[in-house]
């Protein structure tokens, strides 16, 4: 993480400011720079800890404040210990306690073993801005809290970041959830990732997820979720990258002098449209995205000079075929509208499926309109499987939708993704 100055802006400010919340040691609302009251309370954290007290945040403070921004700790035992003293201690629930430390006996704790102690708030931020450093410190949490899900990598963007994979269930139905294809619709990754914590909850916890049971759906279901699959993208438009980055001048270049530089931004880092990309009438995305201008890579729209040029799209693809999959979302924003159709296709009980998905949401089921009917994710796989394959645009508004909608936008879309959970269980 990088240091942080009294004047700092940005996103990591933000995430400072979670963790300060979170601590307890920042008790008013943050405003999103590192000014007075986040400075009395960075000092006021590091005196605490024993850290030099001088307001700046490095490597150390960093440090001390990653069980807040991970959402769990790791603690020695000792003696006269138990899951349950351990538990009032630190204000958590004795299941939380147990459903991370699968392996241990809570009878017989050794003086000096280690526990993974999660902290009692919800791993998955929703109030800050997403990018690729949240989306790490969650799949860090996650995976010590739920240590029933597996984590993987489908591959690499183009800057190096991985495209975080997590799987939940151990069921023959595999269904496959992505989000964020286009980087300003970014509220779609913590939508899907709170999904899954709540799920995790619910699992842990033998209770239902919207209106589903959870140990139904990962006895029937295997979950498989690629929460960010252009992490360049969105932390170009959510500040991660910033005017130092070089990726950030060359995306500023390709921009072409537009307006909403880069909160408009919905292409991967080399200017190209990540769900223009797969090859399922690609040849036609590419005539009708030439015919409106979009020629050449920009911020959004440009289909690339051939399909899978793309490592993030290349990386969905080869996933997908590996693992081919019996139902996939993909998520968008916006409109309120799920879109189900590919060309000809008309898969085994995919417009029955599509509409229980839109009475779920409240959502409209539609065909794409013309002219984004092609080389989308969703088409291939449709032309791949012949099976049900949706593209979700979820809420309404203006991308990037601000968080202000994220509780309203979740509601709509919980029952529908415990619902494409079990839609094609047998
Ligand atoms: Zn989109």
């Amino acid at each position: 993480m990088n240091l942080l100055r009294f004047g700092s802006v940005g996103p990591q400010v933000e995430l400072l400011q979670l963790a300060l919340q979170r601590e307890g040691a920042l008790r008013e609302a943050p405003d999103g720079i590192f000014g007075a009251r986040t400075r009395a309370a960075v000092t006021g954290f590091q005196r605490r800890r024993g850290l030099a007290a001088d307001g700046i945040v490095g490597k150390e403070t960093w440090q001390a404040l990653t069980p807040w921004l991970t959402g769990f700790r790791t603690v020695t035992i000792r003696h006269g210990d138990t899951f349950y003293k351990l538990a009032v201690r630190w204000g958590v629930s004795l299941r939380s306690v147990e459903t991370a430390n699968p392996g241990v006996d809570p009878l017989n704790l050794q003086p000096g073993q280690k526990l993974v102690l999660p902290l009692p708030f919800e791993v998955v931020p929703t109030t800050i801005r997403f990018t690729s450093t949240v989306l790490a410190f969650c799949m860090q949490g996650l995976a010590a809290r739920y240590p029933f899900l597996d984590t993987d990598s489908a591959g690499q963007s183009v800057l190096g970041r991985p495209l975080s994979l997590l799987r939940f269930g151990r069921g023959r139905n595999a269904v496959f959830f992505n989000a964020s294809h286009h980087a300003n619709e970014w509220i779609t990754t913590p939508l899907l990732l709170r999904f899954l914590e709540r799920l995790c909850a619910a699992f842990a916890a033998g209770q239902a997820v919207g209106g589903v049971n959870a140990g139904e759906l990962a006895e029937r279901s295997t979950l498989c979720l690629l929460p960010l699959v252009n992490p360049d993208g969105v932390d170009l438009v959510t500040g991660e990258l910033t005017t130092e980055d070089r990726a950030y001048g060359e995306a500023l270049a390709m921009n072409g002098g537009q307006a909403g530089f880069p909160e408009n931004w919905k292409a991967n880092i080399r200017g190209v449209d990540l769900n223009l990309q797969y090859p399922a009438g690609w040849e036609d995305a590419r005539r009708i995205k030439f015919s409106q201008g979009y020629t050449k890579p920009g911020p959004r729209d440009y289909v690339g000079s051939a399909p899978l040029t793309e490592p993030e799209s290349r990386a969905v693809y080869d996933y997908s075929l590996r693992n081919p999959f019996d139902l996939t979302l993909s998520y968008h924003t916006q409109g309120q509208v799920i879109y189900w159709k590919y060309d000809g296709f008309d898969p085994p009980d995919s417009e029955r499926i599509g509409r229980r998905l839109a009475a779920l949401s409240g959502y409209a089921l539609e065909r794409t309109p013309e002219e984004s009917a092609y080389a989308g994710y969703k088409d291939w796989f449709i032309q791949q499987f012949d099976r049900p394959g949706y593209t979700v645009e979820a809420g309404l508004g203006t991308a990037p939708l601000p968080l202000s909608r994220f509780e309203e936008i979740y509601r709509a879309n919980e029952p529908l993704l415990a619902y494409a959970m079990i839609a094609t269980a047998r």
